[in-house]
């Protein structure tokens, strides 16, 4: 497939085959990201994506589960979703989930009953970046959402039966905020029950508006200590049952695996990075103008066996 920019597939989705049904994201305006600042959004036409359809057919390929790309693909109506999933169950006949990013506007905007039919059309879970469970961090990082909408919209999608995995980033909040940002966010996870939660944690790029934020003393960055601390008490007041994949941009931690289960082995895994920072020089996530993607090796808590094939039921 011809396509502009990087394709953005979440960590959590590896196993699913990715078909861009849109290129970037169609609201580009939140202070810190810069995934797709240079990219103008556009949807796909149904002759692109049923041309790499054929072309991934063609190979043999008749996937279980399609994540539909890219920054907020739940953005396109109702109407073009259900057309989209018909071709998508048309060439891949053992399809049976499709996920995608939305944001929490992209809900709001359909109806109870598109909800309802865009479920029995096989949309599983939506991501969705709720970031913070704090209001005035949303509103500062020019989120276009309030906790109260998110909550409110979460509970319409898994009324219509769609899951919803969380993305959240530690050390949104800025320096000093980390353990009230952990506990409000983790009071929020424990009330809209995500199916995943994706924490990015805070990455630093100089050519988003949040660094001229930083210059101008407006928000003052949390250091990789304050980062893991804040980490640290999200995996001890997540109630789960989920799975958590907690990512650092620059810095070489990650730590990943179902909560409640295996909260035990992340959290002793997460003080040693603690341990490790302390008494270290300060170390924040900067990157370099040209970043686009950053993979780190993984430390896998998961057992395998316990692969999600059925998501909790609400
Ligand atoms: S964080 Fe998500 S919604 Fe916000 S600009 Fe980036 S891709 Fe778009």
């Amino acid at each position: 497939m011809d396509y502009e920019g990087q394709i953005c597939h979440p960590p959590m989705e590896r196993s699913s085959v990715n078909i861009p049904i849109t290129v970037g994201c169609s609201y580009n305006a939140c202070k810190f990201c810069d995934l797709f600042r240079h990219l103008k959004y556009r949807a796909l036409s149904m002759e692109e994506i049923e041309k790499e359809l054929a072309r991934i057919r063609g190979l043999g390929g008749d996937p279980k589960v399609v994540f539909l790309g890219d920054g907020d693909a739940f953005f396109l109506k109702a109407e073009e979703l259900l057309a989209i999933a018909e071709k998508i169950h048309a060439y891949f006949p053992s399809c049976t989930q499709l996920r995608m990013d939305a944001r929490v506007p992209n809900v709001t905007e359909k109806t109870d009953a598109e909800l309802k039919a865009l479920a029995e059309a096989g949309v599983q879970c939506l991501y969705l970046g709720v970031e913070s469970g704090l209001d005035d961090v949303l509103r500062f990082m020019n989120k276009d959402h309030t906790v109260a909408e998110a909550e409110a919209q979460i509970a319409r999608l898994h009324e219509a039966g769609i899951e919803y995995g969380a993305h959240i980033m530690t050390g949104v909040a800025g320096a000093g905020r980390g353990q009230e940002n952990a506990e409000s966010t983790a009071a929020f996870l424990n009330r809209t029950k995500p199916w995943k939660v994706v924490n990015f944690s805070m990455g630093l790029h100089p050519n988003v508006p949040l660094a001229e934020e930083i210059e101008a003393g407006r928000f003052t960055p949390s250091d990789e200590l304050e980062i893991l601390q804040e980490e640290f008490r999200i995996l001890e007041l997540l109630e789960g049952p989920l799975e958590y994949d907690g990512l650092h941009d620059v810095f070489e931690f990650r730590v990943r695996g179902w909560l409640p289960q295996d909260r035990e082995k992340m959290l002793a895994h997460t003080a040693r990075a603690i341990e490790a920072q302390q008494g270290a020089e300060k170390r924040y996530s900067w990157t370099s103008p040209d970043w686009r993607c950053y993979l780190q090796t993984p430390v896998i808590f998961q057992d395998q066996a316990r692969q999600i094939e059925n998501p909790p039921q609400y």
